[in-house]
């Protein structure tokens, strides 16, 4: 048998989220497929939705081009700007849409060989995440100097909220009223809403979505969403079954000591193939559609796996590192990471596509080639 480990991304769980964060916002959603959609392959991810996504949104040029080079035609936004005027220009070429955030890429704009009114710009506001953004008191002034560029056919008006997945903070609330005071006299639409932001924030509700995570059938924190479906699902089978005896140990660094006779399952899967290596032991896996946990330290390439209390589990069975058994949620809090960071680093096992217009077989296929090239 070949190593039997293997992620399956589910194209059609990826159109039923997009279209649920679509009709929940209301208006149009960008599916936001930054970071090779999350780990789940940025092309297969956006050939699934083009037929219907409103626009993509990645995080820079080189990211937006594997796009355009693959094919898709639709509205791109570029979500860190353009990083020189060299970007811009191929920015441009490529017909892409950018966010502008800082004053230097404003600079970019006026004195690039663009043809008047010409690009579609999204101008970023620090709402107060305090991360990238003009100030609120100054985006009036932005808007009037991206104006005087001649350059810009539409400008929307954006903000990025830094809680939005809790409901117990003030803090995005006040976000919106600054945000709404600041552009209040502005023309253009309004994007507000991450997927936290469309799902909790009603009143963040506006002419344009940026819908992540969701997309990825994964609730924000702290709430549950059941018409979202998983897309993506690592999978393994047990390939090994041993007995420990009371007291003896497993694993590096001996973290784990049995405390009754146990059955054990070994799993060839590691950190080098993205499960988290921080998962202590008790982290929830299934095996065979039923719950159990991780014990011992997680390997490069193999970890273990409880099968004690599942005597009919053994050589062969079906184990979910993650899925619709075992939430990635689950797993991230259990080891103290984020489910964004989780599914992003999943690498090595062969990714296969599921779902109707699944056109790739094989993420190397699909899998964007980065070359961080211009300029
Ligand atoms: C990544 C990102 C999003 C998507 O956020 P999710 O929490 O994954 O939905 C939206 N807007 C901006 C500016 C982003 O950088």
């Amino acid at each position: 048998m070949t190593r039997p480990s293997h992620v399956v991304v589910d194209l059609d769980s990826l159109r039923s989220n997009y279209r649920l964060a679509r009709r929940i916002h209301g208006g149009r959603s960008l599916a936001v497929i930054k970071g090779d959609a999350y780990g789940h392959g940025a092309l297969a991810c956006a050939n699934a939705l083009a037929p219907e996504a409103d626009g993509f949104a990645v995080a820079f040029l080189d990211e937006a081009r594997a796009l355009r080079e693959g094919g898709i035609a639709n509205p791109i936004l570029v979500l860190e700007g353009a990083f020189n005027d060299a970007e811009l220009a191929i920015a441009n070429a490529l017909d892409l849409w950018l966010v502008v955030h800082h004053d230097e890429q404003i600079d970019m704009l006026a004195r690039g060989r663009i043809a008047p009114r010409r690009l579609n710009v999204w101008l970023k506001i620090d709402s107060g995440m305090h991360r990238a953004g003009f100030d609120c008191a100054d985006a009036g002034r932005a808007y009037e100097r991206l104006l005087s560029t001649g350059k810009v056919r539409s400008i929307t008006l954006m903000t990025h909220f830094a809680r939005a997945d809790t409901l117990r903070s003030t803090m995005t609330a006040e976000q919106i009223e600054r945000f709404d005071a600041a552009t209040r006299h502005l023309p253009g639409d309004r994007s507000l809403c991450n997927s936290a932001g469309l799902l909790w924030w009603p009143k963040a509700r506006r002419d344009w979505a940026r819908a992540g995570l969701m997309l990825y059938g994964i609730p924000p924190e702290g709430n549950e969403l059941p018409q979202l479906q998983p897309a993506m699902t690592f999978n393994s089978r047990v390939v090994a079954v041993r007995s420990l005896r009371p007291g003896e140990p497993i694993g590096y660094n001996a973290t784990y000591v049995a405390q009754r006779s146990m059955r054990v399952g070994l799993v060839c899967v590691g950190y080098a193939d993205g499960y988290p290596q921080t998962a202590p032991s008790g982290t929830p896996i299934a095996v065979d559609g039923r719950r159990t946990s991780l014990v011992g330290r997680v390997s490069m390439d193999m970890l273990s796996v409880d099968l004690t209390d599942l005597p009919d589990a053994g050589l062969g069975s079906e184990v979910e590192l993650w899925g619709r058994t075992i939430r990635v949620a689950e797993v991230a809090a259990a080891c103290g990471r984020i489910p964004y960071e989780l599914v992003c680093h999943v690498r090595r096992a062969p990714v296969t596509y599921r779902g109707l217009e699944a056109t790739t077989e094989n993420k190397s296929l699909a899998r964007i080639d980065l070359q961080y090239s211009a300029g």
